[in-house]
């Protein structure tokens, strides 16, 4: 599989990767390549804003990936960068029922390691981004303080925008619930705005394992095996519609930035000569029910919000039984399970294994597997890829399942028979 970097004034490489491996060498020869925009101080600050927008394991197609993440990082460290912070607002309702995203992702045990701070940029101070219809919406500030910012987005479909890849991934840089809402008045308009106000220097995209269909909530994963990076969003956000195999104009934000000038032809024939045939897949649509088009719709978008932030309303919300209806109506993204995952095992029984090595493929922290299964290895950081992948169900865990039973219950066949 070739890589490929075109010389033109537009600066983007697109890499195909297969395993934890590859993905760490490509990307540090990439970066390298792209190491004249780094900072030269090693004291600055680099901020890393993944898509953590939900608890949903990567593999399913909705996080970034910690093999992207992890090898972003062993890049960082090596160059000398001590100061980084992994930055996310992860959105709605985790971030209204208070459970913490880096926990259950495993980003922290994978911080830790590099010695990154975490920040909820739901907290962080703030900045007023203009809106449309005169309103002003709070942004981390830390996004325009950073010396340096990496947007490092997955690339998924959107039932509402039909693909969210760098421009969408901005949404999580909003300060808290409120503002986020304050988006769905004019969505489209609003990502360019948010855009327009928060740049960051390069972007590094997740189409490893993909998500196609009615993404983010109920989305499959598609295995494409790429990275894209570069400095400008918009022509990677075209690039990966071009890989998603959707035409751009059919995503109003990527129409809306032709209408305003800001992809031009140039934009358009570059990802015509850039993008090879064999990357092309042609991703599931979204496919929305009547009520959630009802209840998206730009008309009452904004006053269903307010109507749902109604404290009678929201207590009904707050039961378990109302939520999974939500959830089942495609109403809601996530049941929101209060319990962690509790993982007090992982271990793999021989007799079953066929020595694939997918396990070994997918480790973020790059154990040799399944061997370091036995006993686990202190670098695990439970991520439970591994688990995932595994063709023979080889791989068990023990202990308690907790919001993860769910995630299980939904993807488990489908991310052993994509890996
Ligand atoms: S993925 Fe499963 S079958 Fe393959 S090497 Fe690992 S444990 Fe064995
Ligand atoms: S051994 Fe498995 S659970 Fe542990 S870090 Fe590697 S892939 Fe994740």
């Amino acid at each position: 599989m070739s890589d490929k970097t075109l010389n033109t004034n537009f600066r983007v490489s697109l890499l195909r990767c297969q395993s934890a491996k590859q993905i760490r060498q490509k990307l540090y020869a990439a970066l390298v390549s792209f190491s004249d925009i780094f900072p030269t101080s090693k004291d600055a600050h680099i901020l890393i804003k993944p898509n953590l927008n939900s608890n949903m394991n990567a593999l399913t197609g909705n996080t970034t990936d910690l093999r992207l993440l992890d090898a972003l990082l062993s890049y960082l460290r090596d160059q000398g960068y001590g100061a980084i912070t992994i930055g996310e607002g992860t959105s709605s309702g985790f971030h209204r029922e208070k459970i913490n995203i880096f926990t259950r992702l495993c980003i922290d045990k994978l911080a830790r390691r590099f010695n990154a701070k975490l920040l909820d940029l739901n907290y962080a101070p703030y900045e007023y981004v203009e809106f449309e219809h005169g309103e002003k919406a709070a942004v981390a500030r830390i996004c325009k303080e950073a010396d340096f910012f990496i947007n490092l987005p997955k690339l998924k479909t959107h039932f509402e925008a039909l693909l969210s890849v760098c421009l969408k991934n901005m949404m999580g840089a909003l300060v808290g619930l409120p503002n986020k809402q304050k988006t769905h008045r004019s969505l489209f308009k609003n990502i360019l705005n948010l855009n327009k106000f928060v740049k960051p220097h390069l972007h590094i995209i997740d189409g490893l394992i993909a998500m196609e269909g009615t993404g983010p909530s109920s989305g499959t994963p598609i295995k494409t095996d790429v990275v894209l990076i570069g400095t400008d969003p918009y022509l990677l956000d075209l690039a990966c519609a071009k890989i998603a195999g959707f035409d751009y104009k059919e995503i109003p934000y990527l129409r809306l930035a032709e209408e305003r000038g800001i992809i031009n032809q140039d934009y358009l024939n570059f990802v015509e000569a850039f993008i090879p045939k064999e990357v092309i897949r042609i991703f599931k649509r979204p496919h929305v029910n009547s009520l959630v088009r009802f209840v998206n719709h730009p008309n009452w978008q904004y006053s269903f919000i307010k109507i749902r932030l109604s404290p009678l309303v929201n207590k009904l919300f707050s039961f378990k039984s109302f939520g999974r209806l939500l959830n089942a109506a495609g109403l809601r993204q996530d049941v929101f399970d209060k319990q962690d995952l509790c993982l007090k095992d992982i271990y793999f029984e021989a007799s079953l294994c066929d020595n694939c090595k997918k396990c070994q493929a997918y480790c973020p922290v790059g154990l040799v597997l399944p061997e370091q299964l036995h006993p686990l290895h202190e670098q695990c950081i439970g991520c439970l890829y591994c688990f995932l992948v595994c063709p023979k169900k080889a791989i068990k865990i023990k202990g308690t399942l907790g919001f993860f039973k769910e995630q299980l219950k939904r993807y488990d066949n489908i991310t052993r028979s994509i890996a």
